[in-house]
């Protein structure tokens, strides 16, 4: 057995190329198998590009306030203690509330397919209410 005693020392990853706003995004295990588990941080009004996990993820909500949308319509807010199961190849976006700031468990299942960005006003309508 091991236990990492916290991330002292060591530099969180900024990540940028799928993501608008400001997102880190530290592996909590090593990526093995299908599986990766990171721990990502997004700064107020960040979120995801739209995108789909080949097996699926669950989203684990550590602290803050957030928001999960498919592109089905389906979705909602999520906050501290959420359990967010999405499925195998169903295209979704997650990402902070617009005044506070996310902190969620990812647990990803097989490789992503990126898409385009969540638009401002794609944004705007999800979490502000509206169609
Ligand atoms: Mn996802």
């Amino acid at each position: 057995m091991r236990i990492a005693r916290g991330r002292a020392g060591i530099p969180s990853e900024e990540r940028s190329a799928t993501f608008t706003g400001r997102v880190w995004g530290d592996p909590v295990l090593a990526a093995q198998e299908d599986v990766t588990v990171n721990a990502v941080f997004f700064e107020p009004g960040a979120r995801t590009h739209w995108h789909s996990h080949k097996f699926g993820q669950v989203l684990y909500v550590m602290h803050g306030e957030g928001w999960l949308q498919t592109r089905a319509g389906e979705g909602g807010p999520i906050t501290a203690g959420d359990v967010a199961h999405i499925g195998p190849g169903e295209e979704h976006w997650h990402g902070a509330a617009r005044r506070g700031y996310l902190l969620h468990l990812a647990i990803s299942m097989g490789g992503h397919e990126w898409l385009e960005p969540v638009s401002d006003e794609e944004y705007a309508r999800a979490v502000e209410g509206g169609s």
